[in-house]
């Protein structure tokens, strides 16, 4: 297979940070793939959104699916009926929303399914974020750098992974699509809420309790803030 070097594949879960992301990449590659995970999370409508999101950009999709392996391994309230709102099982000093090394699971597949295309080097891009981030330490800069340079060993291939939210506010990321003329769409098209719920707000839709919710509300009334003191 020819190789592109100007394709990247992007981890698409159908929130508004992998939304945005995908924006910024369809700005930096002429040819962009979008890959889901499902695993068996409590919200997953998520890919079903992640799908329509796909669809309007006319990006090609994929879909892998391990949710029998993470309900086997894994813990977190994502994965059951527990409680979002305390710490985790395992790890007191982690919110119970995190699932161990999750990102580091769905940067390795899709490097994987980059790799069947690609043979001199593989752009990865993902949301990632550190700045309004939920305490998840597979989020920080130093972890996906030390990912890249893993992917890069393991596949004998070099691998960058691309986070251009890894320093952005959520009220900035709110910002970057109303700057691509998208924010409409972010509204429309993206669910976030760790319920799954599906009640429309000015800042999209959600149940607006959970963690993930009030970060969001509280990064678009920011971001009303900012479009108002330009
Ligand atoms: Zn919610």
């Amino acid at each position: 297979m020819v190789a592109s070097t100007n394709k990247a594949y992007i981890l698409l879960s159908g929130g508004q940070d992998s939304f945005v992301c995908l924006i910024w990449a369809l700005q930096h590659f002429s040819e962009v793939e979008a890959i889901s995970i499902a695993y068996n999370q409590r919200h997953a409508k998520e890919i079903e959104y992640a799908k329509k999101i796909a669809a309007h950009f006319n990006v090609p999709h994929f879909t892998y699916d391990i949710g029998s392996f993470m309900s086997s391994i894994a813990e977190s309230s994502l994965l059951n009926s527990s409680s979002h709102n305390t710490q985790h099982a395992q790890a007191s000093h982690l919110p119970a929303s995190f699932v161990p090394n999750r990102n580091g699971l769905f940067l390795t597949i899709i490097a994987n399914h980059a790799f069947k295309q690609e043979t001199k080097h593989i752009h990865l891009v993902t949301g990632t974020c550190e700045t309004d981030y939920s305490g998840y330490p597979d989020c920080r800069d130093n972890y996906i750098k030390a990912k890249a340079t893993e992917l890069s060993l393991g596949l004998d291939i070099s691998v960058s992974i691309h986070t251009p939210l890894m320093w952005k506010t959520k009220a900035e990321t709110f910002a970057m699509a109303h700057e691509a003329g998208k924010l409409n769409e972010l509204i429309q098209l993206t669910l976030t809420c760790y319920n799954g719920e599906e009640t429309m707000h000015p800042w999209g839709y959600g149940c607006g309790e959970c963690p993930s919710c009030v970060l969001r509300k509280k990064g678009y009334e920011e971001f009303l803030h900012l479009t108002y003191t330009v």
